[in-house]
């Protein structure tokens, strides 16, 4: 992807079929889809691809158990489905993961065993392998790192791991590839009104150059998660809200915490909720939470009560408890839940998604999960399309292979080349945070690397030293609220 190439098509080409305001998982997803049906497809982004939810969920691909426990049967089998689906399109991407329940009580066992073989059978030709219990000796196999006091057994269960800004990445790949265009820092900053006071496009700006740009098109979908709200209110001020944003946190820890290479679910938190343990990248990933909030931000900061929590949590479950300096690197997402109507904390919302078609035609997409990110697509794409008028075309998406790279770099010298001519990478951050996940990981080595890739960038992209300085002491500030939480 080339950014400079891909403006310049924004200029030229207009109207558009369809406009994605927004490059999360939803709005990636909704450029693959209209793309590959060969609809000529234009999306902007705020800020990097991925800068939002979509880099900082749990990295799982999964039917959920959380919802089965619920009742959700419809949400956990197109989950399972889509899970499947999205296994066999990106096997490079994709990769199985087992779970242990831990059982401490007797009733534990034959409980969860049921729980997780209607899991299985729900899966059905999409499964990813058969449940089963286990006894003590087997739980520690699978899991050293496991408290054993009490310990009687647990189940296993499998379901799919990924990391979600890589998978982005290289959605936002496959759409340019269908011959979408796709532009990073770059606001939809206004609505554009036409015939019938129909939305007819938007005004975009450049955040590196400034300049402004009028993008028209037949239809334009708002895939900007928990920031629907505000784009659907550009031009109707009183839209009542259609979002109620939960944050969730997550801690890393290094992988020593976790040992093996299999992950906890812990199925019932002190609040009711589940939280998973999880080996990633070398590292113990632990969370997460589910707290209503009031505002959004693009850097959510998780809160000290998460923090509490998620230590406490992990430390009933853990041989070595962890502690606040043990954290290598603290972050919060929010979920776009889709309100209910009805009371009830952010918990229990259901997690299906939402296409929203207000009266002056903005679509808005919304909820729904990571792994459902291609059925999102589908539905959105299929009505947008139609409201645009334009001509029927099926959704291929079921069959087609996610991008895939020839060789994949090795080195931080090869990785900042690779993510700045064919990633769009702009800044430090965009390299440590999400095309390499150095930020997530470990926020302090991160920091360490900063100069180095700002060396890097700038000779690649052109830029001076004021460039290269600003863009440390920037990353610098973000990472140091990464690190805040350590001791
Ligand atoms: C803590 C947590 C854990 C999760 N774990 C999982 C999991 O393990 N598995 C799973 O399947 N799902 C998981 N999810 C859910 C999943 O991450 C989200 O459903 C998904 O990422 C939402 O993607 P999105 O594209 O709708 O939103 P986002 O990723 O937030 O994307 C919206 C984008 O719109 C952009 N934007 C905003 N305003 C504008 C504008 N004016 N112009 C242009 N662009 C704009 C933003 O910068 C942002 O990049 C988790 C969610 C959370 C919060």
């Amino acid at each position: 992807m080339n950014r400079a190439e891909s403006i310049d098509r924004l200029r030229r080409k207009d109207p558009w079929d369809l406009l994605i305001i927004g490059g999360g998982a939803t709005g990636a997803g909704c450029a693959v889809d209209a793309a590959s049906r060969g609809y000529r497809t234009a999306l902007i982004e705020a800020h990097d691809f991925g800068k939002g939810t979509s880099s900082r969920s749990t990295k799982l691909i999964h039917g959920g158990v959380r919802y089965l426990e619920q009742g959700d049967i419809p949400l956990v089998m197109e989950a399972l489905k889509e899970r499947g689906i999205l296994r066999e399109n990106a096997p490079h991407l994709v990769t199985d993961l087992a779970f242990v329940v831990p059982n401490y009580e007797w009733w534990e066992a034959p409980f969860y065993g049921i729980g997780l073989r209607l899991y299985d059978l729900l899966a059905g030709k999409y499964g990813f392998g058969k449940s089963r219990n286990l006894n003590k000796e087997e739980t520690l196999e699978r899991l050293p790192a496991l408290k054993q006091d009490g310990l009687r057994g647990g189940v296993i269960y499998y379901d799919g791991q990924f990391d979600d800004a890589r998978l982005l990445i290289h959605l936002a790949l496959t759409a340019e590839q269908q011959g979408a265009t796709l532009v990073n820092y770059c606001p939809a900053i206004a609505l554009i009104t036409g015939a019938g006071g129909m939305i007819a496009g938007a005004v975009a700006r450049d955040s590196e150059s400034g300049e402004e740009y009028e993008i028209r098109a037949g239809a334009v979908i708002n895939a900007t998660g928990c920031f629907s709200d505000a784009v659907r209110r550009m031009t109707d001020a009183g839209a009542a809200s259609m979002i109620a944003p939960s944050q969730g946190a997550h801690l890393v820890f290094d992988g020593s915490f976790l040992r093996g290479d299999s992950a906890i679910l812990v199925p019932h938190t002190t609040d009711g909720r589940v939280m998973f343990a999880i080996p990633w990248h070398g590292h113990a990933l632990v969370g997460t939470t589910d707290t209503a909030i009031e505002d959004v931000s693009a850097e959510p900061a998780p809160m000290e009560q998460e923090i509490e929590f998620i230590l406490e949590t992990a430390g009933r479950y853990l041989s070595r408890a962890p502690r606040r300096e043990d954290v290598l690197s603290a972050w919060a997402g929010i979920r776009p839940l889709v309100k209910a109507g009805s009371g009830g904390g952010t918990a229990s919302l259901s997690r299906s998604h939402s296409v929203h078609i207000d009266t002056n035609g903005l679509v808005t997409i919304a909820g729904g999960k990571w792994t459902t990110y291609r059925h999102m697509a589908e539905d959105c794409v299929g009505q947008a399309a139609v409201l645009a008028g334009l001509e029927e075309r099926e959704c291929v998406t079921r069959q087609l292979r996610i991008h895939r790279y020839e060789s994949p770099a090795d080195g931080i010298q090869a990785e900042v080349a690779r993510a700045v001519r064919m990633e769009m990478a702009r800044t430090v951050e965009d390299v440590l945070a999400r095309r390499t996940r150095m930020l997530f990981l470990n926020a302090r080595a991160a920091m360490e690397m900063a100069p180095r890739v700002a060396e890097l960038m700038a000779s690649e992209l052109g830029r001076g030293a004021g460039w290269r300085s600003a863009q440390v002491d920037e990353f610098r500030a973000l990472a140091a609220r990464y690190s805040a939480f350590a001791g």
